[in-house]
């Protein structure tokens, strides 16, 4: 398996690592990864794998393959000259992830802000989306200051693990009707809470990466609602990044 670093620490932008195998197709599975594996509704992360003798080496994507291993795909095909064994930087696009951070956070607070299931989802750098099981549009703008009251409102964001039954007893926690809560190898399932325990903004299972605190997010906008069948409500946020 892959030790998936980004769970430990989402701030971490880069890492030494050991090519443990490569893909016929070129994918390179590492012993740990800063890099994301597509799930969840968020893109894997994107950025450049340095190898030993100093050639750098642009990576697209990264996936989740067999056994609990990550794979990361070269933007331009196979490597040349890397071998299994080699040791290598491997170097997040931080921008990019970050920009995902920001954004999974702010779909929580969206989560948090609309009294509905959520039939779907998806992230991306600029923009993102969640499905709500709702008959009734939401109002725009007093849903966008909701969430940039939360936003403003400098709530922590920490993650810990709980137990499936634990999970069994408390089935109002999964708000996310098409995603099945993420387990590691232990069975154990990861937990992300918004705010104090005991006064949470939002508290979930989720294996994604998020900011540390909701005040790093910045702004958000409320873009278009949208009716997507008679009981579906598709809500569009769009980033709007903290000053430097
Ligand atoms: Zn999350």
């Amino acid at each position: 398996m892959t030790r998936k670093l980004f769970l430990e620490d989402a701030y971490q932008r880069s890492c030494t690592a050991r090519v443990e195998a490569i893909t016929a197709e070129g994918g390179v599975v590492l012993d740990q990864s800063v890099f994301y594996a597509t799930s969840g509704g968020q893109p894997g992360d994107s950025g450049w794998l340095r190898l030993s003798g100093g050639a750098e080496a642009a990576i697209g994507t990264c996936i989740k393959g067999e056994d609990d291993v990550l794979v990361l795909l070269p933007a331009e095909g196979p490597i040349d000259g890397l071998r299994v064994g080699d040791s290598v930087e491997a170097v997040l696009d931080w921008d990019r992830r970050f920009a995902h951070m920001a954004m999974h956070t702010s779909l929580h607070l969206l989560c948090a802000s609309v009294d509905a299931g959520v039939t779907g989802g998806s992230i991306g750098a600029e923009k993102s989306r969640l499905d709500f099981d709702l008959e009734e549009s939401p109002d725009k703008e007093a849903l966008e200051e909701r969430l940039n009251a939360l936003i403003a409102g400098a709530h922590a964001v920490s993650a810990s693990t709980i137990t499936a039954e634990e999970l069994d007893a408390r089935p109002e926690l999964v708000r996310t009707m098409s995603v099945a809560p993420p387990r590691d190898a232990s069975g154990l399932i990861r937990v992300v809470r918004i705010g104090a325990e005991g006064d949470s903004v939002d508290f979930q299972p989720c294996g994604g990466t998020h900011v540390a605190n909701t005040s790093d997010i910045g702004r958000v906008r409320v873009g278009k609602i949208e009716k997507k069948g008679r009981q579906n409500r598709r809500i569009n946020i769009h980033w709007e990044p903290a000053a430097a």
